[in-house]
């Protein structure tokens, strides 16, 4: 029997929703700002909201959620866009809130009519001397009392740019006496004479995130509105606008936010990393945006398989970053084309190799996929292996290459480390080395039992590569619990550029494949490639050599 998974808190809702008749059918929406590309916590909130529709036979919106025109840009929606659909899925209507500009603006007019929100005159300075604290009401403002058709006035002359940034607000009469700070006379409209990407110059009021949110969910009929927990105390507001205004019940559910270790998860800290130039740009392998994940090589499989691991927790927390590392490694043992590649050569010199041959070795490409296949690998009589694959004398239980001692050289022959060449320094500079005929994998009738199996190239066929390691990109686990700022705690070394010898079919690499290099990694290769220059990013090691390191 299938293991049955409990549901979350949000599916339980849902299915009680649907049960009781409140809702035919359920709609989220995901409502990115377009201020910056998506993070692996975007992708969890995609994960949540789209995996919880499809699962109940619903939709999801995507809503750009562009209120604020000073930081929006065009080009940031196409990536966003381009991001959901690489991690696979799709959305049922594409929505703006500038589309709503209008539509609110006549709410707010509604609630003025109401006598529930009026124009203040007040500085951001004098609102937030008169907000009051936690235990102490705050005080009316003076404009309070202002009459609706006072009010009514006001407004259509902030909207006709008759008044200067700061000079007046619109703001929601709730309670000053609240001890939900949120609901003491919150903002509804400030004024900016800035370009919006979308509506240009048509406004110079925008509405706040509280205002434009619910009632965007509300236009919308979203009949399950989720978000982080910081919004918790938002919800009696959201309702309160809702409810005055008659509007669609939409409701807002809250959820933890995905933190994960040794890194920063906010798009303004990751912009100031583009734009200070501690990394390349926004894909940048070492960045947590759903970008710089897809060029390091992780799969939107790996991504889904992590949310769903990850869960859906209501209280804050720190995830190992090592999960998120183990999910794409699992994915990559799978799908992942095993290929040679050795990074630190030492050349091996086979003294009984009749000169000139070369051996065309079948090797398998997949040993977990039973319809990958197989390449053919030139073996000749000069090969590099790894240097830390030689010991001149071998210690108990070394089971790599030695003098005296026998090893495999994978899908290849059994061959004998016989004596070497030396430097002036004392560096070894060659291995001579000689090799069983009759043990070729698959057809091996030397009736010996090798303990080790080696990677390798043939030296003549090899073909140089450019290889990125990335290492962790902050120093220390919880980066936003330090009392240092985030760039103090980058770690320097993130990025190493390596040369190494790569097995010939490694020319006829492509973007969209995944590679193990055997006993090394997974890597995939990079855009920055040109013809045969080639540059291979590592997406994961083929272990967790991190945590050992660290101790
Ligand atoms: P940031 O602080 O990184 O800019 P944000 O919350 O301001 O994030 P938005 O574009 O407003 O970014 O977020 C779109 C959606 O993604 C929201 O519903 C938000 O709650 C969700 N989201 C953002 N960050 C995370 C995260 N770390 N974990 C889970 N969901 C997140
Ligand atoms: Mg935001």
């Amino acid at each position: 029997m299938d293991e049955v998974k409990s549901l979350n808190f949000l599916e339980e809702i849902v299915e009680k929703d649907l049960a009781s008749g409140k809702h035919q059918s359920i709609l989220t929406r995901f409502p990115p700002e377009p201020n910056g590309y998506l993070h692996i916590g975007h992708a969890k909130s995609i994960c949540l909201n789209f995996g919880l529709a499809k699962r109940y036979n619903g939709k999801t919106n995507l809503r750009f959620d562009d209120t604020n025109p000073v930081t929006e840009d065009t080009e940031y929606v196409e990536s966003i866009k381009n991001d959901i659909k690489w991690l696979g899925f799709e959305w049922a209507d594409e929505f703006y809130a500038s589309d709503y500009f209008g539509k609110l603006y006549d709410f707010a007019v509604e609630l003025i009519k109401q006598g529930l929100a009026y124009v203040d005159d007040s500085t951001a300075e004098q609102i937030a001397a008169m907000k009051g604290t936690p235990t102490e009401p705050g005080k009316d403002s003076p404009y309070r009392s202002r009459t609706v058709e006072e009010n009514l006035d006001l407004f259509e002359r902030m909207k006709n740019g008759e008044f200067k940034e700061g000079e007046k607000t619109l703001r929601a009469k709730v309670d000053m006496a609240s001890p939900n700070m949120q609901l003491r006379d919150p903002l509804m409209y400030r004024i900016k004479f800035a370009h919006h990407h979308r509506t240009g110059n048509q406004w110079c009021i925008y509405p706040m995130y509280d205002f434009a949110h619910g009632q965007s969910d509300a236009i919308e009929h979203i009949t399950h509105s989720i978000c982080t927990l910081e919004f918790s105390s938002h919800r009696p507001l959201y309702d309160w606008f809702i409810q005055q205004l008659s509007l669609f019940p939409s409701h807002q559910y809250e959820f933890a936010r995905l933190n994960l270790t040794y890194t920063v998860m906010s798009k303004r800290k990751l912009l100031q990393l583009v734009n200070e130039k501690h990394v390349t740009g926004w894909d940048d392998p070492r960045m947590p945006t759903i970008s710089g994940f897809r060029r390091r090589g992780y799969t939107p499989e790996s991504i889904r398989e992590f949310c769903d691991r990850v869960g859906i927790a209501q209280r804050e927390n720190l995830i190992d970053v090592a999960l998120l590392e183990f999910c794409i490694r699992e994915h990559l043992n799978r799908i992942a084309q095993r290929r040679m590649v050795v990074f630190d050569p030492v050349k091996v010199v086979i003294t009984n190799w009749p000169a000139g041959k070369v051996d065309e070795i079948e090797s398998e490409n997949n040993p977990e996929d039973e319809n990958a296949g197989n390449r053919t690998v030139p073996f000749s009589g000069e090969l590099y292996i790894e240097r830390d694959d030689f010991m001149e004398e071998a210690p108990k239980k070394y089971f790599r290459l030695a003098i005296g001692q026998y090893v495999r050289l994978k899908s290849g022959y059994v061959i004998k480390g016989e004596s070497v060449t030396k430097d002036a320094d004392g560096n070894i500079t060659e291995i001579q080395a000689t090799y069983l005929p009759e043990s070729r994998s698959g057809s091996d009738t030397s009736g010996l039992k090798v303990q080790g199996t080696l990677h390798w190239v043939s030296a003549q066929h090899a073909v140089k590569i450019t290889v990125r390691e990335y290492d962790r990109l902050f120093q220390v686990e919880n980066v936003g619990a330090s009392d240092l700022d985030f760039k103090e705690l980058l770690n320097p070394n993130s990025l190493k550029v390596v040369e190494a010898y790569a097995e010939p079919a490694l020319l006829k690499a492509h973007g969209d494949e995944r590679y193990q290099f055997m006993r090394k990694g997974y890597f995939t290769l990079d855009k920055d490639s040109k013809g045969t220059d080639l540059i291979f990013n590592r997406t994961v090691g083929l272990k967790d050599t991190w945590a050992k390191a660290a101790k």
